[in-house]
């Protein structure tokens, strides 16, 4: 199921070792996985290549399945987007004058291999007077903050929106393995609609990317927002 991404990402996960526990894990430089990936090969990323309004997945063995999935978490990353991390939860973020209300609603959800939640980030741009405040980016910190470590292979991040270059460059550098989204965002989109971070095969990991899902629900409460 994951042989396709597994050139880039390291180990594959399903029936093997939880990457949780903390294994010995080899340095970028010499990870084995990357000998594999020659010029002129197709990237395990472009396989799944996918343009704004494709019904991805569908056509693939276990693919309805995984969109299942997908769309639950998507749902939970909406609810996210939509009413903040819970409050006490330990997401509280210093006030710069703005509130959440003035933030352009976007949610993300890191979940580990196994399917835990293990953190989330709405937007707090505004909230925090923080330019890097966007949901992923808050994620990936609470999810590395929690894991003990900077490296999140075999994590998906969900997020409801198309991610930026900053957001895609962070997820890179994390070394997650997935790469769910929402609405697709031709303005500032760095998984395939403006630039195409995520898969550039001149980097050293490549996270596997779904995108499109929820779209309508996820544009609808974008829509509404600068309406
Ligand atoms: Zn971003």
């Amino acid at each position: 199921m994951r042989s396709e991404s597994s050139a880039s990402d390291g180990p594959a996960l399903p029936g093997g070792g939880s990457p949780l526990a903390g294994a010995a894990e080899p340095a970028d430089a010499t990870d084995p996985a990357l000998e594999t990936v020659r010029p002129g090969q197709p990237t395990p990323g472009a396989v799944r290549r996918v343009g704004p309004g494709a019904h991805e997945g569908l056509a693939e063995p276990g693919g309805a399945g995984r969109r299942q999935r997908h769309e639950l978490w998507m749902r939970r990353a909406l609810e996210i987007a939509v009413t903040g991390p819970e409050p006490g939860a330990g997401h509280a973020a210093p006030s710069a004058g703005g509130t959440p209300a003035d933030d352009v609603p976007v949610g993300a959800v890191v979940y580990g291999p196994d399917g835990t939640e293990i953190a989330v980030g709405r937007n707090e741009r505004e909230l925090t007077g923080d330019p890097t405040a966007h949901a992923e980016v808050l994620a990936l910190r609470r999810a590395a903050g929690r894991l003990g470590r900077w490296r999140l292979d075999g994590c998906t991040l969900v997020v409801t929106l198309e991610p930026c270059t900053m957001c895609a460059g962070a997820l890179v550098l994390a070394r997650v393995s997935t790469v769910v989204f929402g609405a697709w965002e031709p303005k500032t989109g760095a998984a395939g609609s403006l630039w195409d971070v995520l898969r550039d095969r001149r980097l050293n990991h490549r996270p596997e990317v779904h995108g499109g899902i929820l779209e309508a629900e996820n544009a609808a409460i974008l829509r509404a927002f600068f309406r």
